[in-house]
């Protein structure tokens, strides 16, 4: 179920991970016909499998009306989520393991609560298309994208249907689109730092201080220290999540002005002072996941 071998880009390149160590070679491309998308470079380091029949399994829970465990084909998180799609059988089985492996939090609790919240949130009255595209995104050098105008989530080749972190990160972006009134095409160019940095704090928060990565790989090491700083101070050591934003202590757009200075996202459109991560919030306060 490889797909478009052909169009993999030099985003592909091996080594393992890169992605979560926020190394991020690529230079994204930060709008395609007039619209924002938001293009991410990524790393696959192999075909996923993809076993004949698989409709998406079960992790462990018992529980057959948990939306990561589907028990039939017709009634999957993926179709609850999906409004189209142009994937082949392969890539479409792929992805509802993707969506299965997203909600399941891969074993991880706080990421299983907090998926299952957006996925709720989601499948209610904003279903979005999935589609592999390595033509039409071709000057796009990210791996994965989504486009806010036609509400897609894209990718550039089949390879990175199977990437659960690129799937977090681009469903971010549609929650994103869904939550703020008018959608986020209007943050194309001003906002277009706050919409990255909140996706970007919002999996750091996830995925606790220590391993924070949103300011990137080629930030000096004060700014990393003092960023992951301000996290363990606002989380209380990784206890709690900022629900309100008075939780961010007024350091937010501090924090936001040194993403946008040394981040992979540096320099693109220019910071909204008046845009607050109010989509990030809306998930922490509405569920007590941590
Ligand atoms: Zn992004």
């Amino acid at each position: 179920v490889v797909n478009n071998v052909n169009s993999i880009n030099e985003c592909y390149l091996p080594p393992t991970g890169y992605w979560t160590d926020g190394i991020n070679p690529c230079v994204p491309d930060w709008t395609f016909g007039g619209s924002h998308i938001t293009a991410e470079c990524i790393t696959v380091d192999d075909p996923p499998p993809n076993p004949p029949g698989d409709n998406g399994g079960d992790n462990g829970n018992g529980n057959s009306t948990d939306p990561g465990n589907p028990t039939n084909q017709t009634d999957t998180a993926l179709t609850n989520i999906m409004r189209d799609h142009c994937l082949t059988d392969g890539q479409l089985n792929l992805l509802n393991q993707t969506v299965n492996d997203y909600i399941s939090g891969q074993g991880d609790q706080v990421s299983r609560c907090i998926h299952k919240a957006i996925y709720l949130k989601m499948k209610a009255n904003n279903k979005i298309g999935f589609c592999v595209d390595s033509i039409t995104y071709a000057n796009v050098a990210g791996n994965g994208l989504y486009n806010p105008v036609s509400k897609t989530l894209f990718w550039k080749s089949g390879l990175g249907v199977g990437h659960v972190p690129l799937f977090g990160h681009e469903y971010f972006h549609a929650f994103q689109d869904a939550h703020y009134t008018n959608g986020i095409q209007q943050y194309g160019n001003v906002g277009f730092p706050n919409i990255e940095f909140e996706q970007a704090l919002f999996y750091d928060l996830i995925n606790g201080s220590e391993h924070a990565t949103a300011m990137g790989i080629y930030a000096p090491q004060e700014v990393v220290d003092e960023y992951r700083s301000w996290l363990t101070t606002i989380t209380n050591a990784d206890e709690k999540f900022p629900k309100q934003f008075s939780d961010f202590g007024g350091w937010y757009f501090h924090f936001l002005g040194l993403f946008y200075q040394h981040s992979s996202y540096q320099n693109h459109g220019s910071i909204d002072n008046n845009l607050k991560p109010n989509a990030l919030l809306s998930i922490f306060s509405s569920i007590n996941c941590k």
